[in-house]
């Protein structure tokens, strides 16, 4: 399988396609936003400066990102990896470039998740997740709810709601997405490694499309 750089608006599904295809093709999922709640909850300085403006909706530095990623990234290579929220911005995007390529890894594709904004508030503002193992569920998606209330059907563990997932905030991401993650869309069509998956079709069916595209030739 091939490696697989998501890119999508808040909300449109990055993380639930992860765990599907982390459990059935084993992937590795590098998602930048869990990493940075883990920050938040190791109580460290950077965690603190982090919380505020992950509250607010807006993008982390790319400066503190790259510098996260690059730390981590060498650790998700022994099998095809997942990137969930990172490239955000272009700088992200060039960077993670260069990495790959000194780092030796090719077959990378980008996949852009589409979904209007009218459905992804719907995500957003439904969305639970587990915090043990991060598996995001969603209350406005009858595919997506907890089999029991509130209890991860994994962990058992009570599902929590994100404090960046209510509406105010969700406009400053998305507004950050347009303004910020939109033009990596030109960026890797230019090299020719883009692929567009409706993210409004029933899962199953999303799930075989973005297979179809990952899948080695
Ligand atoms: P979602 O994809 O649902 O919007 P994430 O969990 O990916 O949420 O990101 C949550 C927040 O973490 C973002 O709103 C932003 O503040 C920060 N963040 C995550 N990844 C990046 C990144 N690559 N660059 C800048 N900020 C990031």
């Amino acid at each position: 399988m091939k490696n697989i750089i998501f890119i999508a608006p808040p909300a449109a599904g990055k993380g639930t396609v992860s765990d599907y295809l982390v459990k059935n093709y084993h992937y590795e999922h590098l998602s930048t936003g869990d990493l940075l709640r883990e920050e938040i909850q190791n109580g460290s300085e950077l965690g603190k400066s982090l919380e505020e403006i992950m509250a607010s909706g807006k993008l982390v530095s790319d400066d503190i990102i790259l510098q996260l990623v690059e730390t981590k990234l060498q650790s998700y290579l022994q099998k095809p990896f997942i990137l969930d929220g990172f490239p955000r911005t272009l700088v992200q995007a060039e960077a993670l470039e260069k990495m790959l390529l000194t780092l030796g890894v090719t077959n990378n594709i980008a996949i852009y998740l589409d979904i209007p904004k009218e459905e992804a508030i719907k995500r957003v503002t439904g969305r639970i997740v587990c915090p043990k193992c991060k598996r995001s569920y969603n209350l406005n998606h009858e595919e997506l709810k907890p089999k029991k209330d509130n209890l991860c059907d994994d962990c058992m563990v009570e599902l929590e709601k994100r404090s960046d997932d209510n509406i105010d905030t969700f406009a400053v991401r998305f507004d950050a997405y347009l303004e910020n993650t939109s033009p990596i869309l030109d960026f890797y069509a230019s090299r020719k490694m883009l692929k567009k998956v409706d993210a409004m079709t029933q899962l199953n069916e999303m799930f075989q499309n973005i297979i179809e595209e990952a899948k080695n030739d």
